[in-house]
């Protein structure tokens, strides 16, 4: 039976560079396959923030973990950006990047590709260089905490948040991950969005040596908890896994993109 407890120890293992290498170097992100799923999920993203309905001071990407493709578009509309994970290794991973260290991965493909997909008449290198200008610090985060980065954001504070697979991978069970998107919600200003992605019916994922258990979730199951933690559904998209990237690193049927506005009344 699993717990927070037994899912905190599992990612005592979680390896970055293993998952930077299982999930986001081809054949999942293949930027010559317009099918790939890096490129689904990078064209939802800038879709959304293309509508120019988000925007605002503070973004907060909730359980960044080694990556940053999540925050290309959103990071054009805000004055601050905050990146978080759990694990001390995903954020010294994020810093390496941050600071352009030796042996950071290399995002320059996915700064490229949304470059393109933007067009906004600037190059690749002037977006790298305001993304990591924008981005102000990288806070640890336990989203199974009431108060998920603790006394450094208050509830109410944030107008926007992006978080990609993250909810579902570290939950034990359903409760908890509505739980958990309660608990994110609190730190959002009424009217703010949540950019949110993750994985349909997915068990488990791998990350090196460690095998970290996913609560499995449907379509209807996001659609729920979004609508249970006070949010309304703008847009809700899903993506079928083709046996192509089925790759072994987990047993992923499918990816949601969900674009939510959380409302007043709560
Ligand atoms: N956002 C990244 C992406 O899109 O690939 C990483 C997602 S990875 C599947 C799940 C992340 O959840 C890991 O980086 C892990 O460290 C983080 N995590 C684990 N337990 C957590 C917790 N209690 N609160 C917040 N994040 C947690």
């Amino acid at each position: 039976m699993s717990n927070v407890e037994s899912v905190a120890q599992s990612y005592q293992q979680f390896n970055p560079r293993a998952y930077l290498q299982n999930n986001y170097v081809p054949p999942r992100a293949d930027f010559s396959n317009e099918g790939s799923v890096v490129q689904w999920k990078l064209r939802c993203l800038a879709d959304a923030c293309a509508t120019g309905e988000i925007g605002g001071h503070t973004l907060v990407d909730i359980g960044s973990g080694p990556t940053i493709y999540q925050i290309l578009s959103a990071s054009e509309h805000f004055k601050e950006v905050v990146l978080t994970d759990y694990l001390e290794v995903n954020r010294a991973e994020l810093r390496r990047w941050l600071q352009d260290e030796p042996g950071a991965f290399d995002w320059s493909p996915y700064i490229k590709h949304v470059s393109k997909l933007e067009g906004r008449g600037d190059s690749w290198q002037e977006k790298q260089k305001r993304i990591r200008e924008r981005v102000k610090t990288v806070l640890p985060v336990d989203v199974h905490q009431p108060n998920p980065l603790g006394e450094e954001i208050s509830s109410g504070s944030v107008d926007a948040l992006v978080s990609t697979f993250c909810l579902e991978a570290c939950s034990p069970n359903l409760e908890m991950f509505h739980r958990a998107l309660g608990n994110i919600t609190k730190l959002l200003k009424p009217g703010g969005h949540l950019l949110f992605i993750g994985a349909l019916e997915e068990s488990y994922y791998l990350a090196g040596e460690a095998k970290l258990n996913v609560v499995p979730v449907t379509e209807e199951i996001v659609r729920n908890a979004l609508s249970d933690a006070s949010y309304k559904i703008k847009e809700f998209k899903t993506y079928i896994m083709p046996p192509t990237l089925k790759v072994g690193v987990d047993d992923v049927n499918g990816v949601f993109f969900a674009w939510a506005q959380k409302q007043d009344s709560k």
